[in-house]
């Protein structure tokens, strides 16, 4: 007999009482959609001259297939790569308060262009404008998608077709395409390089204004560092030029913490309330890199500039919803207290984390590896690691930290990658990685309380010696 017409039909195979409770969870066209095609992949392959499969092999497939994929996506892992603001792994986790707002305001109508006290319309900026100007002593703020978009605006506000001086050793690239020429140019503001790439003077600028400068620009060069004979022009320098000119002067300060990095041990990192005192009109930076906050771009500085820059259309394009706003206001609150920011902004705990704290952790955790990797060619042993802050921020710092390093007995490394790849099959997919023949977990990013979880799924591992 032709083994396709003895195929079940999708009537029986749904029909599977192993199938039942996946209809009760997903429901019934997402079953019956994936029954289709796993008997259609079972008649491609009877054509390529297999047998006829077992009805109960057809069920486990569709029982699978369902599971992959109503699995969200956008999965949450345990960073434990080293890099803290790790960009592809979303950046700064967000702090407690900032989820409950966030909640909040997804689940409830809320007040975000709406005046309570007048009843009448408001502007979704005023929910954090006061806090930003507080913290950073500018006089007006706005809020759009991200740091890059903040740049474009203001230069599309600003600077279209006029022309902006920025020294060449500040023309970057941070990663994902954001370039400062290519984000100039498609904002229609022309770059006026000069200086050098390792040394620019005040002259620089000076011999460069005329009637088409719309302004000076000072990038932070985040992901990078030059050492050696180098100069740039210190910011009250530049401002004070660009005010002779009556040009505003500008910075995207990249990161841009509203802490003084520097009294937690970390290398000091220029912040907003800085650059606004030293004369810059407008400042940008990010939400989520050392902030600690929701991906956002924050522009703070005079008030005439933020009030033009709020009338360009295209800051409708590149608004922020009410649920980056709610965080956004959450975190910023947290900042009005500098005293306990290590405790309470995450990202700042993090990078805060005391190693001895970190080496200790893995003392603990140490017995549960080394128990889940047990019959495999490898060894288990805590090293001192260095992380790193991420997200281009202060890129030549590395933080002190611990972790395990799982090495190869012998010459046979295919082992770390089928090891690595465990990790990330895991329900709660760990992330590592592998450096000079060994995989490495640092544990600056687990916290105290996720210990247990993560110690729980490991035993999964164990399969891997198979
Ligand atoms: C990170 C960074 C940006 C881009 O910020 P996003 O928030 O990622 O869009 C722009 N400029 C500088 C200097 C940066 O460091």
């Amino acid at each position: 007999m032709n083994p396709l017409s003895q195929l079940p039909s999708v009537d029986r195979l749904l029909s599977a009482t192993a199938l039942a409770s996946l209809v009760d969870a997903h429901g019934r066209a997402v079953v019956t959609g994936m029954v289709r095609e796993v008997l259609a992949a079972a008649r491609a392959a009877i054509k390529e001259g297999g047998g006829l499969p077992d009805e109960a092999d057809l069920v486990e497939k569709v029982g699978a297939g369902v599971t992959a994929k109503m699995r969200p996506r956008l999965r949450p892992v345990f960073n434990l790569t080293g890099t803290v603001l790790h960009t592809n792994l979303g950046r700064a986790p967000l702090p407690e308060e900032a989820v409950q707002a966030l909640i909040n305001a997804a689940r409830n109508p809320c007040a975000l262009e709406y005046d309570i006290e007048s009843g009448g319309r408001g502007d979704r900026d005023n929910v954090v404008d006061e806090l930003l100007c507080e913290l950073t002593g500018a006089e007006a703020a706005t809020v759009v998608n991200n740091n890059a978009a903040a740049v474009f605006l203001l230069l599309n506000t600003l600077a279209q077709k006029k022309q902006v001086i920025v020294s060449r050793g500040e023309l970057i690239e941070i990663g994902g395409a954001f370039r400062v020429p290519d984000i100039m140019s498609r904002a229609g503001a022309k770059l006026v390089e000069v200086g050098t790439t390792n040394r620019t003077h005040l002259k620089d600028f000076a011999e460069n204004i005329n009637p088409r400068t719309a302004m000076l620009m000072k990038v932070h060069a985040s992901n990078y560092a030059i050492h050696g004979f180098t100069h740039a022009v210190p910011e009250a320098e530049l401002a004070a030029l660009a005010h002779q000119h009556t040009l505003p002067f500008v910075i995207d300060l990249g990161s841009g913490t509203l802490a003084d990095l520097a009294a937690y041990g970390l290398p000091h990192e220029p912040t907003p309330a800085e650059a606004i005192a030293a004369g810059a009109d407008l400042v940008t930076f990010s939400g989520d890199k050392l902030l600690g906050g929701p991906q956002a771009g924050l522009l703070v500085g005079r008030k005439d500039l933020i009030a033009k820059i709020k009338k360009n259309p295209l800051k409708r394009a590149l608004r922020v919803g009410k649920l980056t706003l709610a965080a956004l206001e959450a975190v910023l609150a947290l900042y009005r207290d500098p005293d306990r920011l290590h405790l309470r902004v995450t990202a700042v705990r993090q990078l805060t984390r005391p190693e001895a704290d970190i080496a200790a952790q893995a003392a603990r955790l140490l017995p549960a590896l080394q128990s889940a990797l047990a019959g495999l060619p490898v060894t288990v042993e805590i090293v001192a690691l260095k992380s790193q802050i991420g997200s281009g921020s202060l890129p030549v710092d590395r933080l002190p930290s611990a972790g395990f390093a799982v090495k190869p007995q012998g010459k046979r490394g295919g082992i770390l990658n089928r090891i690595e790849q465990g990790l990330r099959a895991l329900p709660k997919p760990v992330i590592g990685r592998i450096e000079e023949g060994a995989l490495l977990l640092d544990l600056r990013c687990l916290a105290e309380h996720e210990e247990s979880g993560f110690a729980a799924q490991l035993s999964a591992l164990s399969g891997l010696g198979a």
